[in-house]
């Protein structure tokens, strides 16, 4: 069809696999009243080149979720829209040189098992069984993934087209957007044809996203965070030795991964792909003298071979084969990154109306699982999985272009890196700065990015070993364990003192601010003077998110929430707010820092700082001086000691933390801070709460109040599963382990069958032992079970424990 319609519901910018994929899911959703622009041909831009590898793996539980879906979907998609498909599932083997790489797998099997899938780690003398060209030297064992594979990107978009077409979406091609504008509620997108009002818009534009984004921007939005990469792919010439081999098997090799040396070798036809994520990277399109040209629909860059010397010869000392054929196609085109190398999809911070599916770096293996998502997104206002990994919001205002192009850069070069639990990739540091980073470093500062801002890890003594290198370990100890313990040790005989700048907080005012909050929180808001822990929950029932909300008076109230939360957290509040005509909501959270001072001895330290009143008990604040600033005392320790939050304008922070120190107050850190969380069972943000989890599950029934007079939002989900009951639930866990804490989405066993997951673990140095918090089978929760958490591939045992913090239960400390 080539007639611009006057009106679509949702109109889709970009025809490459993820637009598309985004139209067939809402058309299968019953949202058929979309239209998708594309600016070429479909496949224009970074589809038509991709080498179409479609695999499951990932040590992420949401991206495997969208990978797996992928697979399963592109299994019977032909069949179902009747285009014709070509779809390889090989199987793919991945190598491991290491230890380190080999426990990586593990958690990847453990992972994969439980989302219904075999993958299976081979040892050194079945890699040659099942890919007899291979040499094995360096390495310790591999991974085999049998529903890896390969797909023509293009016949799978055309299909998904197709697919789309047949249940009413009008995807109109040669027909570029080129602007936008708003008339109340309503999207007007300009096209050279004309224009078109939408309810809604996504953007699936690839590498010219952030074009797309910068429309928006006087209404609200913000420039997406990326870059393009410039990515090759080597194709040989035909070999004789493996037209013979596959003849005589009857199938193509399995595709290779060589993570450690940072390759993928797939067979093509009777020849190989080739495909390097080179150390010596090239972004493209970032700076003035090379400006991202208005069309490069088809095109690629030039060949640039001379990146990939070491990659080819590593190749053929791991394949010899690989030697006998020259190089008969070099295809270098433009592959967008995050910089998390995540995609972004959901919705676009800071509008209404307007969905991101875009930055793809593996777009052919997710795009499948992306259009699920984002169709959830639009017909839902929700997800099956949570998808925070992968949330546009979690990216806020830091990310600038250096940053995007630095991050862009790292995580090419090390697009199969492992991610241990405490390493630091250094690229791009030093964003937000809290006023008293320079002091925070001279005391040995350990930095830890949180949405940007620079916060300690830990604080290293002199002759610690800080490199990047003592890191890369699964292991729970380190050179940083014996100063993560005596930092725990001294918030819980001393007193210890923790900046964190970067605390997200927002004021809520205004004469409806009460009636406001009361609908959005699920139990009841505190009195004036007082602070309390609220949950946000979906009208699924599930937990959207945690704030504390402190009551200045009648209608004036403080927010505060994770670092990492800030424009999440800020879009429920913004969205909800639009039907309250009277109630303000400002992000303040630039304005102010945090301090946190606890341990036994914290109110003799703040007797001689403060003339506030340090009798007033638990879960209160107050307006008072601190050190002669004016500053707010809160109450509460996170850490599970008697405590208080200092919070200050910053001009003031470093003249108090400098007081605190010189009164011997110890520095601790983020580390010791995780520690300490644990033992209390307090539980983390996008760890132990997610989407993933009703409230109920989650084990927050007593932040639910169902006899308030308010409707408040997922009240009758709530409702309709406390009737029906939970099928698992929060537990905390006793572990067994030796060396390592249970990483986030290690598997629950019992009697062979698993039965849950942990949501997070590390070591509690006051009780001493490993700590899991985890969901588990309802019928297993009682305290005394023994089940096993499976560690990096090592099943360790596991007690539950009683519902109660480890330490002190009673919450005695705190409240002294
Ligand atoms: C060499 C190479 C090999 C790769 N191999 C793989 C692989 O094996 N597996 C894998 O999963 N991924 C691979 N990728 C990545 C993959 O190609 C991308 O992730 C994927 O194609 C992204 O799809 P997309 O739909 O998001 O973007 P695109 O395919 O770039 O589509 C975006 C579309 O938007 C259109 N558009 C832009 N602006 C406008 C506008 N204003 N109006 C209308 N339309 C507009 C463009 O013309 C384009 O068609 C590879 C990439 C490269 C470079």
């Amino acid at each position: 069809m080539s007639e611009l319609p006057s009106q679509a519901r949702v109109v889709i910018i970009g025809g490459g696999v993820v637009g598309v994929s985004c139209a067939y899911h809402l058309a299968k959703a019953g949202w058929t009243d979309c239209l998708l622009l594309e600016k070429n041909e479909l496949t224009a831009g970074s589809t038509w080149h991709a080498a179409g590898n479609v695999p499951t793996f990932s040590t992420s539980w949401s991206i495997m979720n969208m990978q797996r879906y992928s697979t399963e979907l592109y299994s019977n998609l032909g069949a179902a829209v009747d285009y014709p498909m070509n779809y390889n599932v090989t199987g793919s083997i991945r190598l491991g040189h290491s230890q380190e790489r080999m426990q990586e797998f593990q958690r990847a099997k453990g992972m994969g098992l439980y989302q219904g899938m075999n993958i299976e780690i081979l040892e050194l003398s079945d890699i040659k069984n099942i890919y007899p060209f291979i040499e094995t030297h360096e390495l310790k064992g591999a991974l085999y993934d049998p529903a890896d594979g390969d797909i023509d990107p293009a016949q799978l978009t055309q299909a998904l087209a197709k697919g789309a077409r047949q249940l009413g979406v009008k995807i109109l091609r040669f027909c570029p957007a080129i602007g936008i504008k708003k008339h109340h509620d309503e999207w007007e997108i300009q096209t050279e044809k004309g224009s078109i009002r939408a309810e809604i818009i996504v953007n699936a534009a690839g590498y010219y996203a952030q074009r797309v984004s910068e429309w928006f921007i006087p209404y609200g939005g913000r420039k997406i965070p990326m870059v393009s990469m410039s990515h090759q792919y080597v194709v040989s010439e035909q070999v004789t030795e493996l037209q013979e081999w596959t003849k005589n098997s009857g199938h193509k090799l399995p595709l290779l991964r060589d993570v450690d040396s940072s390759y993928y070798l797939r067979q093509e036809k009777h020849g190989f792909n080739l495909g390097p994520y080179e150390r010596n990277c090239k972004p493209h399109w970032c700076t003035e003298n090379d400006p991202l040209p208005d069309d490069f629909s088809f095109q690629l860059y030039p060949d640039d071979l001379e990146r990939l010397e070491w990659y080819v010869e590593d190749a053929m000392k791991r394949v010899p084969l690989l030697g006998k054929a020259g190089i008969s196609k070099v295809i270098n085109g433009p592959i967008p990154y995050t910089p998390d190398g995540n995609p972004l999809i959901g919705p676009a911070p800071g509008l209404k109306n307007v969905f991101e599916a875009c930055v793809f770096t593996f777009g052919i293996a997710q795009g499948g699982g992306a259009g699920k998502v984002l169709a959830e997104w639009i017909t839902e206002k929700s997800t099956e999985w949570d998808m925070w990994s992968c949330d546009p919001r979690r990216f806020t205002d830091y990310t600038d272009n250096e940053y995007c192009v630095k991050k862009g850069m790292e995580i090419y070069g090390h697009e199969y890196g492992m991610h241990f639990p405490h390493l630091r990739w250094p690229a791009a540091p030093d964003r937000r700065l809290s006023p008293i980073h320079s002091k925070i470093l001279e005391l040995g500062g350990q930095m830890g990015c949180y949405n940007g801002w620079e916060r300690a890890n830990w604080f290293a003594k002199k002759d610690d070993d800080i490199s990047m290198k003592a890191t890369q370990t699964w292991k729970r100890n380190g050179p940083w364990e014996i100063r993560v313990k005596e930092e725990c040790e001294a918030v819980r005989d001393h007193v210890a003192v923790l900046d964190l700048p970067g605390f997200s907080r927002y004021k809520i005012t205004g004469k409806d601010a009460s009636i406001f909050l009361d609908k959005l929180i699920t139990g009841s808001l505190p009195k004036s003077g007082r602070i309390s822990l609220s949950y946000f929950s979906d009208e699924r029932g599930r937990v959207l998110t945690e704030m504390s909300i402190l009551r200045h008076s009648e209608n004036d109230f403080t927010l505060i929430t994770a670092a990492a939360a800030q424009w999440h957290d800020l879009a429920i509040l913004k969205n909800s707010v639009q039907d309250y005509a009277d109630v303000v909501v400002s992000d303040i959270s630039a304005d102010y820092s945090t301090l946190i001072v606890t341990g036994p001895k914290s109110r003799e330290l703040l007797k001689g700082l403060t003339e506030g009143d340090l009798s007033l008990p638990w879960l209160t604040h107050q307006n008072t001086k601190v050190n002669g600033c004016s500053a707010m005392l809160v109450r509460v320790s996170f850490a599970g000691e008697l405590g208080w939050e200092i919070h200050v304008i910053n001009r003031y922070l470093n003249e108090i933390y400098e007081k605190l120190i010189s009164l011997d107050a110890k520095p601790f850190g983020m580390f010791a801070l995780n520690s300490l969380r644990l033992e209390k069972n307090y539980r983390a943000w996008k760890g132990d709460l997610s989407t993933d989890y009703s409230l109920l599950e989650a084990g927050l029934e007593r932040f639910i109040k169902l006899d308030k007079p308010v409707e408040f939002v997922g009240k009758p989900a709530i409702l309709r599963e406390k009737q029906q009951g939970v099928n698992k639930s929060f537990v905390t866990l006793k572990v067994d382990s030796k060396k390592f804490d249970a990483p986030y989405m290690s598997t629950l066993w019992h009697n062979n069958k698993i039965v849950g997951e942990t949501t997070s673990g590390g070591w509690g140095y006051r009780v001493n032992h490993s700590i899991a918090l985890g969901m588990l089978s309802k019928d297993l929760c009682e305290p005394g079970r023994k089940v096993e958490v499976e560690i990096y591939g090592e099943r360790c045992a596991a007690t539950v424990q009683e519902n109660k913090p480890l330490w002190d239960p009673e919450n005695n400390r705190i409240k002294q």
